[in-house]
């Protein structure tokens, strides 16, 4: 293992990038590591196409925007055009980031934090959690499932393969709309099979019809329904591959009959939802709190609210929560009590966390 950083930063989008900016120009060595394929994967992923950014600001709020490069334009712009203009300031500034590379867990040592990622360890003296509210939920199999892609980059990858596509609802039906097009453009006939847990799939009347646009021009479909994911393991020439069972019949004699396929893990997408980031929380040993009736006033009695100090310290030592991820509210130590402090979910609020996270940071590590 190499340099151990200052700071380590989890996730590209407004509250990670600015974090990375910040500590570049304060002189504090760092790394961002985002899941996606590029910075602001996160808004790519969920703004609808052509939706305008607006620079939206809280009333209450007394601050500026602590780092104006980051802040969307006043007249609002679309957002493909933001991505791209903050892509640019990236490449401009020579941040150091590392795309596809997920976080997984820390771990403590003597005089540093040991992030574990999907290639591999960091060493960081501080970490900034900036991965935003919506984490892609992991398929639970037996084994390992880490593989599987959530969402596609790129489809004409699954021409010319059999590709299973995982999960019920829209976000799967555009998957394979997107695969379905690539595959009519390419001449090739093999199917995507689509496997849904439950029997039923559930997609709106919109995408439906997109869909079934897809199918009536030739494109070749097999419905899996009330198919389970059940184990990822390697076979005999080394390929990572998923088994589903497609069927199951228990007998009277306890004796179960099931069919299964079985697919090569990159042919395989799951859209099975996002999930808020309490199970990571969870998994690192962050304190949260559930609030008790009439204490909070933005989240509901009994949701688990993160505790942090008013730097974004949590209750573990040099870890840092940011942005998106501590939306719509958290509670606050300071001064010796606990209060459920508001966060609403903007650019500009991810933007200044990173901006005083940095500043604490600078101070603590004496830059
Ligand atoms: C449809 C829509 C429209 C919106 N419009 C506006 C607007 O006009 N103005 C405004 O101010 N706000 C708007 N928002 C809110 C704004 O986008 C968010 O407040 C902001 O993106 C939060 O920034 P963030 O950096 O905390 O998280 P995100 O932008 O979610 O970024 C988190 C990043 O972390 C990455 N990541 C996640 N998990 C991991 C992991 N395990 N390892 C590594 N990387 C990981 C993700 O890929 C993502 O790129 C909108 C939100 C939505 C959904």
């Amino acid at each position: 293992m190499n340099q151990t950083y200052d700071v380590l930063i989890v996730g590209g989008g407004p509250a990670g990038v600015a974090a990375a900016y910040l500590c570049h120009k304060s002189g504090l060595s760092y790394l961002l590591i985002e899941s996606g394929k590029g910075v602001f994967q996160g808004i790519a992923n969920t703004y609808p196409e052509g939706k305008n950014v607006y620079p939206s600001k809280p009333k209450e709020a007394p601050e500026p925007f602590l780092v104006e490069e980051l802040r969307p334009p006043d007249k609002p712009v679309a957002v493909e055009k933001y991505i791209q203009y903050v892509q640019h300031f990236v490449q401009h500034e020579n941040l150091n980031v590392q795309v596809e590379t997920q976080f997984e867990d820390i771990k403590d040592a003597r005089d540093h934090l040991v992030v574990q990622t999907s290639r591999g360890t960091v060493k960081a003296r501080k970490v900034a959690l900036a991965f935003g509210s919506s984490i892609p939920k992991e398929l639970s199999v037996y084994g390992d499932a880490k593989m599987v892609a959530k969402t596609v980059e790129d489809p004409k990858k699954y021409v010319g393969v059999r590709a299973l596509v995982i999960g019920g609802g829209n976000s799967a039906a555009d998957v394979i709309i997107s695969i379905l097009k690539a595959k009519r453009e390419a001449n090739d006939n093999q199917p995507v099979y689509w496997a849904h847990i439950s029997e039923k799939f559930d997609v709106n009347k919109e995408t439906a019809q997109r869909l079934g646009e897809e199918i009536l021009l030739g494109g070749n479909i097999r419905l899996l329904p009330g198919a389970i994911p059940r184990i990822g393991e390697v076979d005999d020439e080394g390929v990572d591959r998923l088994i589903i069972r497609t069927s199951e019949v228990r007998q009277p004699d306890g004796i179960e009959i099931y069919s299964s396929m079985n697919f090569p893990m990159k042919n395989v997408i799951a859209c099975i939802g996002s999930q808020g980031p309490l199970p990571i929380f969870d998994k690192i040993g962050v304190q949260t709190i559930a609030c008790a009736e009439g204490v909070c006033q933005v989240a509901k009695e009994g949701d688990r609210l993160i505790l942090l100090t008013a730097e974004f310290e949590s209750t573990r030592r040099g870890v840092y929560v940011i942005g998106g991820a501590i939306s719509p509210s958290y509670m606050r130590i300071s001064g010796g009590s606990i209060q459920e402090q508001r966060h609403p979910n903007l650019i500009y609020t991810a933007i200044n966390d990173a901006a005083h996270v940095v500043e604490a940071v600078r101070k603590k590590l004496a830059k």
